[in-house]
């Protein structure tokens, strides 16, 4: 019997990718830049290429911090202090909280019926002052960041940290819901918790998820 739901924040309940075009298009507009959705993709294009970098030991963070809004004006010829506007970026994203379709709905109908927790790749304060910008801090019971734990999804330690303060329910008692196959689905399958993928994209599931979604009202067919 399902006693508890675990849900990721980024991409399941905030809809992040709209708080990064958010912070980026009133940050240009505040500097007296036309914004154009084509320059955002253009700083997808340079940030995963970063990330990739720095996920093949090529980069640090300190160093993608430095490097990355000035590489972005630079493509874009834009005359703008890359480092400050890191800064505004990364300050803006920390308060940005749009939630994603549904997500009040199913947050509603989940904490009827089920014990919420939250659990989140992020730092602590900033995640959690998200959740409680958004007004959904009050349907968590706690909320579980690596930035708290100190380790991350899919590692075993970030589930062994969370069970260890949840004692009374079982991780085969509760469910891992997000938007994340890596991280989400891979630690909560992992650690023998239920997993519920969402995936609005339409992308082949892998057999071992448990069940997939397209969108947060769905999870009323499934728990
Ligand atoms: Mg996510």
């Amino acid at each position: 019997m399902i006693k508890a739901v675990f849900l990721d924040i980024d991409g399941t309940l905030l809809d992040f990718e709209a708080c990064v075009e958010e912070s980026m298009r009133l940050g240009l507009i505040e500097r007296g830049i036309d914004y154009n959705p084509e320059m955002l993709d253009t700083f997808h294009r340079i940030n995963n290429g970063l990330w990739h970098d720095l996920e093949q030991g090529k980069l640090t963070f300190e160093k993608l911090l430095e490097i990355r809004w000035a590489t972005v004006f630079t493509e874009l010829g834009i005359d703008l202090d890359g480092p400050e506007f890191e800064k505004y970026f990364r300050a803006r994203l920390h308060e940005s909280a749009i939630p994603m379709a549904g997500a009040y709905e199913m947050l509603e109908y989940l904490s009827g019926k089920y014990r919420l927790f939250a659990a989140s790749n992020g730092p602590h304060e900033q995640q959690t002052e998200r959740l409680r910008k958004a007004d959904m801090l009050k349907y968590f019971e706690e909320v579980f960041t690596s930035g708290k734990i100190g380790a991350e999804k899919p590692g075993s330690e970030f589930f062994t940290y969370c069970f260890d303060k949840v004692t009374d329910i079982k991780p085969e008692e509760s469910v891992m819901l997000g938007d994340s196959l890596t991280s989400d689905m891979k630690g909560g399958n992992a650690f023998g918790m239920k997993t519920v993928w969402l995936n609005p994209n339409g992308k082949e599931k892998p057999e071992w998820v448990d069940f997939e979604i397209k969108s947060l009202d769905e999870i009323k067919n499934i728990i």
